[in-house]
């Protein structure tokens, strides 16, 4: 059975690019015999999501004509099976905590330009040049007691225990991609699992949810093409089952660009009020 899901942040209102994702995970859905179409609210970064973007979620998407289970899914609630994902991680030795603020990181960064090896770029921008790795075992329990602290993954160590990764990709990658793709889960460096005011960061918190609501299917983006490589990573650590990927084009602006949730002119919203009708928008999409 094929059980896709729609992702979104509460963040902004939904825009081209979310109708053209919402409707590629919901068609896929309904071609399948007994396909399901799940709808999740990835609600994590409290200081940025609003309920007032949560009810427009819910809105817009009926206004497309979309229909998706319920009830659904808040990141919100999810705190416990994060914790428990963590716990796991933490037991195989595989995360380390750090207390690196930007400004530090960015300084390291800065002071390491001179020797080139040691700054690698992800997709991104610059990785996590690894300060608090290799920080002695009591310095860390003496700066835990006291400093916040992100907590991080440990990359190297932990493609080292999981071995070659790959995963299959139905869409298309950005430079076309498909098929069985092998996985560079070092892309992002030695990515943030959880941080103080977040139970668990996107990464995490994507993988530990789609394996608990038996997502079959990710389509979504192909800007997340290098974010399934390190999913790929934590799903062989958690002993979760692996979905296909169907990564798929991005909708740009005029000027070549992603929409943007600041660009009020495309969204789903602003289409409405202004007497677009809903059949109009597959179309222009391109659907
Ligand atoms: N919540 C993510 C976003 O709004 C999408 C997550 C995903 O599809 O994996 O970009």
């Amino acid at each position: 059975m094929i059980v896709t899901r729609f992702a979104p942040s509460p963040t902004g209102y939904l825009h081209l690019g979310h109708a053209f994702a919402a409707i590629t995970a919901h068609d896929a859905a309904k071609a399948a015999a007994n396909g399901r179409f799940l709808l999740r609210i990835e609600d994590l970064d409290s200081g940025r999501c609003r309920p007032e973007y949560e009810a427009a979620i819910y809105e817009d998407l009926g206004w497309l004509g979309l229909s998706w289970e319920t009830p659904v899914l808040c990141q919100s609630s999810r705190a416990g099976a994060y914790r428990e994902a963590l716990a796991r991680l933490e037991a195989m030795g595989l995360t380390y905590p750090c207390f690196c603020t930007r400004k530090d990181i960015a300084e390291e960064i800065a002071r390491s330009i001179e020797a080139p090896h040691l700054t690698a770029l992800g997709p991104e921008g610059f990785l996590y040049p690894g300060t608090c790795r290799a920080l002695p075992e009591d310095a860390r329990r003496k700066r835990m007691a006291r400093e916040p602290y992100a907590l991080r993954l440990d990359v190297a160590k932990a493609v080292a225990l999981a071995g070659p990764l790959s995963f299959e990709e139905h869409g298309a990658g950005p430079n076309g991609e498909r098929g069985i793709i092998p996985c560079d889960p070092t892309l992002f460096g030695d990515i943030v699992l959880a941080r103080k005011q977040m139970p668990a960061a996107y990464h995490l918190a994507v993988v530990v949810d789609d394996a608990f609501q038996g997502v079959s299917l990710v389509t979504r983006g192909n800007d997340l093409f290098s974010a399934t490589h390190v999913q790929r990573l934590l799903q062989a650590l958690l002993g979760l089952p692996v979905p296909a990927y169907a990564h798929h084009r991005l909708v740009l602006d005029e000027q070549g660009k992603k929409f943007s949730k600041r660009d009020g002119a495309v969204t789903l919203r602003h289409l409405r009020e202004t007497g677009v009708a809903p059949e109009s928008i597959r179309r222009r999409l391109g659907l």
